[in-house]
């Protein structure tokens, strides 16, 4: 008997593996990238999650597929910022329902908590997300199988029900007996949650797909710097320390120039290659602005390698009007 784990690295999902594994059933534990995870690297937490419960670990990528179907259009709408979490939920649970088929797996789990959050986790939602995901009877939630119907594992007999748990609500004092019970040890996951439910990450979004079409290339770009929209609707990204630089110079993004001051330590940038000559010189402008550079010296900023001259902008506050985060 196998099943298949929708696995966030969290301690619940860790939990819910664990609970299915104490019953003699082999899981494989996926994660589904959407490409809005945490920016801070799970893989290694995720690992060792799975390694302490003894599930083997997939990442599925579905960064295209999640563009194509689910963050421009949810039928079920937004949470509060720009997370469709019914349609991601129920987009995830198809997705984990494919991998079952590949894999020969018979049934779903997923660390979900009843009543834990909200909007997404209520009982209504999550019967949306089974209609959507064709997935009705096929997944099972560990942690709160007990206030649900039974699911087609415990039905046949897979599993047993009565060792599964029936939390609900926010507390979390059953997860961390159950964490302590079985020896899970760092289970604290590194990093914030999915970008989306980010209120700043959410106006970035809103912003840059009424000037352009949004695509997977377009992710790691919104993920770190300075975001600026200019006069003339060129998008302008700048570093703010020396990781952030790193990490921006390393994009490989045809859509956009790599800006770097010229002969006075600044930030890394990228601007949109459509931008106007306006917004060009504004760009080089607002770069040199967060240098030391002074309005008398004589600077340059470099477009993919080719110089222009430039001077800052009088202060900081000049850039308020450009900038989105
Ligand atoms: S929080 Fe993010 S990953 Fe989670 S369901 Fe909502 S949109 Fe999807």
């Amino acid at each position: 008997m196998k099943a298949i784990a929708l696995f966030s690295g969290g301690l619940d999902s860790t939990l819910a593996v664990k609970l299915i594994k104490n019953q003699g059933i082999d899981v494989v534990a996926i994660n589904i990238n959407t490409g809005f995870g945490s920016t801070k690297d799970r893989l290694t937490h995720m690992k060792s999650m799975c390694e302490q419960v003894g599930a083997e670990l997939k990442i599925i990528d579905i960064q295209n597929e999640y563009l194509q179907d689910v963050l421009f259009d949810p039928k079920h709408g937004y949470g509060k910022n720009f997370n469709p979490c019914i349609d991601c939920h129920a987009k995830m649970f198809a997705v984990a329902k494919r991998v079952m088929e590949a894999e020969g797996a018979s049934f779903l789990i997923s660390g979900e908590v009843l009543g834990q959050r909200p909007m997404s986790q209520n009982k209504d939602a999550l019967q949306k997300v089974l209609d959507e995901s064709n997935c009705e009877g096929l997944l099972l939630r560990p942690l709160s199988a007990k206030r649900l119907a039974p699911t087609i594992a415990e039905e046949k007999g897979w599993v047993d029900r009565e060792k599964l748990e029936g939390i609900f609500g926010r507390n979390r004092e059953r997860q961390m007996e159950l964490a302590c019970e079985f020896g899970l040890k760092d289970f604290e996951s590194p990093g914030g949650g999915c970008l989306l439910t980010d209120e700043n990450f959410s106006k970035k979004m809103v912003d840059f797909i009424k000037y352009d079409t949004f695509e997977v290339r377009d992710i790691p770009v919104m993920k770190f710097g300075r975001h600026l929209r200019l006069a003339e609707g060129a998008k302008l990204v700048v570093g703010r320390n020396q990781e952030e630089n790193a990490y921006l110079q390393a994009i490989e993004n045809d859509k956009y120039y790599h800006l770097d001051t010229v002969g006075i330590s600044g930030p890394h940038g990228l601007l949109s290659k459509s931008a106007t000559q306006a917004d060009k010189e504004l760009a080089a402008k607002i770069m040199l602005t967060y240098t030391k550079a002074t309005q008398e010296g004589d600077y340059a900023i470099s477009f993919d390698g080719a110089e222009h001259k430039s001077t800052p902008l009088a202060n900081r506050d000049a850039l308020k009007p450009y900038t989105l985060s």
